[in-house]
């Protein structure tokens, strides 16, 4: 029997612990606060931002949007985020990505204090997952992996296969799953056979953004499959990588698009705000 795993329920989960550490922090006077930074107009950001904004109120965080135009300079949107640095009120912030192309997005995260850094980002937090010293989790490997543990499924010692190799999911999160002694094979556009490494897996990730990817014959019989991607059909409805009815007949867990990954996403990033609180 399949198992779906309903990453929505173990958000929802999740927010209600969380609700109870900011009722407890509010008896000491302490409200989390988090900021976002959104530059320009760019519709899949906005639609990120409200979500972040909805989860942040539902759960009691104090939400601060600081909207900018798109023709802001590199100097100017680093005013911005030195303020932030300095603003007692705030706890962490973000600037939502990806950035108009004439700013250098690499440079402007590392401008962030990293004790405020709630996407992880930044090149200190993310030396120290490498080096296996978290402050933070980035906020999408993060919720794979609670999805995994909270659904019990057995990390250690497994053959786990990640498509994708961004700074955002694949890379951090083969970082991620090595610390919790995982054998980690990363996979992208270059893999030669992607379907004989597929086949290895016994976690298959899948983080690229190209519907239909994975098909059943990819993937091993009673593999767990998380599916990362988020892609729009043709009918603007949002589906994954993984062909999820074929391979729901070959796979002994699976999340579903929408449902799956995403909701987890948010809450991780809400996760961090406590964090932050304590830095
Ligand atoms: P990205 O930066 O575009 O990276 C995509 C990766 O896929 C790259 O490493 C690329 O290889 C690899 N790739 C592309 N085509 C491939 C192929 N045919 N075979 C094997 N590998 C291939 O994307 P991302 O930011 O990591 O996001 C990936 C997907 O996850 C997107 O759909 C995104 O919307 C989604 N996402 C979802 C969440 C969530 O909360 N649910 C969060 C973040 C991202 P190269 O490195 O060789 O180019």
């Amino acid at each position: 029997m399949i198992k779906i795993i309903d990453g929505k329920k173990i958000a929802e989960e999740i927010k209600r612990e969380l609700e109870k550490d900011i009722l407890a922090l509010a008896k000491k006077g302490v409200i989390p606060s988090l900021a976002v930074i959104l530059v320009g107009e760019d519709n899949a950001s906005l639609v990120y931002v409200k979500n972040k904004e909805r989860v942040a109120k539902e759960i009691g965080i104090n939400y601060r949007i600081i909207k900018l135009g798109d023709k802001i300079s590199q100097e100017e949107l680093e005013k911005v985020i030195e303020k932030l640095n300095q603003d007692k009120n705030i706890h962490g912030f973000l600037v939502q990505l990806p950035l108009p192309a004439h700013l250098d997005s690499q440079n402007i995260l590392s401008k962030i204090d990293p004790a405020k850094d709630v996407d992880c980002f930044h090149p200190e937090n993310v030396g120290r997952i490498f080096a296996g010293n978290p402050r933070f989790l980035p906020c999408t490997p993060a919720g794979i992996i609670e999805l995994l543990k909270r659904n019990k499924i057995e990390i250690v010692g497994k053959k786990v296969v990640i498509i994708g190799r961004s700074n955002i999911v694949g890379k951090p999160l083969a970082l991620m799953l090595l610390a919790e002694n995982a054998t980690v094979t990363i996979c992208h556009s270059k893999t030669k056979d992607l379907k004989a490494e597929t086949l290895q897996a016994d976690i298959l990730v899948s983080a690229v953004g190209k519907a239909g990817l994975i098909i059943a014959d990819m993937v091993k019989k009673g593999a767990t499959v998380i599916d990362v991607g988020m892609n729009r059909d043709n009918k603007n409805k949002l589906t994954g990588d993984v062909d999820f009815e074929e391979v729901s007949k070959i796979a002994g867990a699976i999340t579903p698009v929408p449902g799956g990954v995403g909701p987890m996403t948010v809450v991780m990033l809400m996760r961090n705000v406590m964090i932050a609180v304590n830095n």
